[in-house]
């Protein structure tokens, strides 16, 4: 969702994506390359115009570069279709598109000649045409791989044909189109996002629509299972930066980090400062915490260990829970998420202990402890609390949401809030 606080223009430099492949089409390879490309755009402040996906086909590949070129984007990018295989054929099609001969780059096919036989490959038809150089437009380098890049102009959009492989394309991206569309940006603008976690949507928006002294700001709202970021954009970073005091003065507590950093990060910087040291023991999110707080690198010194204890057998017979507890409260309950937390800091010697034990659902809800019930447990060296929350999500949702609201209370332990 986005709001303006008050109507100003902003030039927009618009760029459209084709991403080109079969295996996009039938469900087989998720488009990564897409959702990674428009978030380093947008982060520049670009507009993605549109995108689309095509076959591996000429026909195809023809109506979806119309398609985007008509819209007028300055820029259009494509991916895949440009590597040694016979289905690779984006490089063919964008000759004919552009009119363009092309001739074979000899150092180049030299160095293909060698790659692909110390491969013991037949160099084929498909991976010669991978020296092809067009007579208009330039060749993008590839550095960890062989799909070269292509770039042509078309009336008023620039085009950029990048190969299909991730890693391959994100480098080149980075290396050769970003710092050509960030030049060519007339109006550059700045942008900085408040990730918030424990808070609706709803709520920051009331607030922030409020403010009279919002600037020119524009304000994107993007909420997901780890809470709502807000991200300001502005021409003017001096607005942006008072709007956030603003912000930060309300929400404070909310707010767990800034632009792309994760909360996993945010905590593991926290106590390398704080010196503490950290167990976990997860039933309802199965390892789920213990697997982002180790994303993170350096989390070594500070986590100590976790257990996964799922059944009251393993939450009796290895955190050492009383029988009685899980008797009298269940295993789902303020007694025993505080007894979990307890045990594993005594356990794994720590200075803090976090515990999570809920009921993610599918099934297992009743009355009284319905689907989402969560109770999240986190004892220090001063003292335990317990926080009950109810997500109503499906049960990959839930887990990640216990996740998320279970580190942001062990930050807001740490940071005394
Ligand atoms: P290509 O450049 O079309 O030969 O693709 C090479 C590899 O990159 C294949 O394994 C593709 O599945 C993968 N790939 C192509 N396009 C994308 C995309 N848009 N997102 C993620 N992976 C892709
Ligand atoms: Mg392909």
């Amino acid at each position: 969702m986005f709001a303006y606080a008050k109507s100003v223009k902003f030039v927009f430099l618009k760029v459209s994506i084709l991403n080109i492949g079969d295996e996009l089409l039938s469900g087989k390879t998720l488009n990564t390359n897409s959702f990674w490309i428009k978030r380093k755009l947008f982060s520049c402040g670009l507009f993605i115009e549109s995108q689309i996906t095509v076959q591996d086909e000429t026909e195809s590949i023809i109506s979806g570069l119309n398609y985007c070129i008509t819209k007028k984007p300055d820029y259009l990018i494509t991916t895949g279709g440009l590597g040694p295989t016979s289905d690779d054929i984006t490089r063919d099609v964008l000759f004919k598109y552009f009119n363009t001969k092309s001739s074979v780059d000899l150092k180049y096919l030299d160095f293909l000649k060698q790659k692909y036989g110390t491969k013991n490959l037949k160099i084929n038809d498909s991976i010669k045409n991978q020296a092809l150089i067009p007579n208009i437009g330039e060749v993008i380098p590839n550095s960890i791989g062989t799909a070269r890049g292509l770039k042509f102009k078309k009336n008023s959009t620039v085009i950029f044909a990048l190969p299909g492989v991730p890693n391959e394309m994100k480098k080149m991206f980075k290396k050769y189109i970003l710092p050509q569309i960030y030049d060519a940006n007339p109006n550059p603008f700045f942008s900085k996002t408040l990730r918030t976690c424990g808070i609706s949507e709803s709520k920051l928006y009331e607030f922030i629509i409020s403010q009279k002294n919002c600037g020119h700001n524009q304000i994107g709202y993007y909420p997901s299972a780890y809470g709502v970021d807000i991200k300001i954009t502005n021409y003017n970073n001096k607005d942006i930066e008072s709007f956030i005091d603003i912000i930060y003065k309300k929400f404070g507590n909310y707010i767990y980090a800034e632009n792309e950093e994760n909360l996993e990060k945010i905590i593991i910087d926290i106590c390398h400062k704080q010196n503490q040291t950290l167990a976990v023991a997860e039933s309802c999110t199965g390892g789920l915490i213990g697997h982002r707080i180790t994303n993170v690198a350096g989390s070594s010194t500070v986590l100590k260990g976790g257990i996964i204890a799922y059944s009251n057998e393993s939450k009796m017979n290895i955190l050492g829970l009383k029988k009685n507890t899980l008797d009298q409260y269940g295993s789902v309950s303020e007694e025993t998420a505080l007894s979990m937390s307890e045990r594993v800091k005594k356990l794994f010697n720590c200075s803090i202990g976090l515990s999570a034990t809920g009921i993610a659902g599918p099934g297992g809800g009743s009355l009284e402890k319905p689907l989402g019930l969560v109770y999240i447990g986190l004892a220090t060296n001063t003292n335990t609390i317990v926080k009950k929350y109810k997500f109503n999500q499906d049960r990959k949702t839930n887990k990640v949401k216990t996740s998320q609201m279970a580190l942001d209370l062990l930050r807001k332990g740490l940071l005394n809030e």
